[in-house]
């Protein structure tokens, strides 16, 4: 399959096995999904069925015991560790639930580093962390530090963040979970927003299913195991 027709994350039959005591938890059992440009996944499920498990893995922060991972179209499971954190550093955003910001630094600087860090001139960095303040809302705030900000303001910047590397897919991990509802409804509309005008695969793990229907698809986990996603408008429907 050629990196343009593959789908932007890409997991196949993925197994994932902890070490526990004698013995190990399967954290991923078979676990297989395909999630394209510009499709908005929910993924729920109890405490500890995997979801965490499965971000991990598609962020390519964990090997998985078995199986495959793609992202845009390149196998992850055989690259080395080096070229691992190159393709995640470039195809990756990852949002956490706590913004992890670093208190001395402003909004914008929070942006640029990154790029900084991919080598990207710093002139270009300045354009891109000024867009994507734009994008986030947050075009007053580029010089203030994190401090001066109230927690959905931090989570756009973290959301800014993970985009400045324009990546092919965006893993997020309960981003609403420390927020109340109307700053939890904004948020979840913005990565509706950014995932259609960037085209990323996103993939967002959540407990408030009220806000499925802002999303494409609904993908649940049990134990470990995936059930095939279905349309978040007929899962809704449905309730
Ligand atoms: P969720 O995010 O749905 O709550 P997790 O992916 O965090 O679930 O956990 C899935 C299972 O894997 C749980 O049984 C959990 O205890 C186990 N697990 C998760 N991370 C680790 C780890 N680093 N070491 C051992 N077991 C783990
Ligand atoms: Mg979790």
């Amino acid at each position: 399959m050629s990196a343009l027709n593959a789908p932007a994350l890409s997991l196949t039959n993925v197994t994932l096995e902890y070490p526990d005591g004698d013995g190990t938890v399967t954290a991923l059992d078979r676990v297989t999904m395909d999630v394209e440009a510009g499709e908005f996944v929910s993924l729920v499920g109890p405490s500890g069925s995997g979801k965490s498990s499965l971000l991990a893995v598609a962020a390519t922060l964990v090997r998985p015991t078995s199986g495959l991972v793609r992202i845009a179209g390149e196998d992850a499971t055989v690259l080395s560790d080096k070229a691992l954190a190159t393709l995640r550093r470039d195809k990756v955003g990852i949002i956490f639930q706590q913004p992890n910001l670093l208190a001395s630094l402003t909004a914008a600087e929070q942006l640029v580093i990154g790029d900084h860090l991919r080598g990207k001139s710093p002139r270009a960095a300045a354009a891109r962390a000024a867009e994507l303040l734009e994008i986030t809302g947050l075009e007053g705030s580029a010089k203030k530090r994190p401090h001066q900000l109230s927690g959905g303001q931090r989570q756009r910047v973290n959301i800014a963040r993970a985009l400045m590397a324009s990546p092919s897919v965006l893993l997020v991990d309960e981003p609403t979970a420390a927020l109340d509802h109307e700053r939890s409804e904004s948020i979840v509309r913005l990565l509706r927003q950014v995932t259609d005008e960037f085209q990323v695969a996103t993939v967002m793990v959540t407990h408030d299913t009220e806000f499925v229907p802002l999303t494409d698809a609904v993908a649940t986990m049990r134990d470990g195991v995936l059930a095939a996603a279905v349309p978040a408008l007929a899962a809704a429907g449905a309730r």
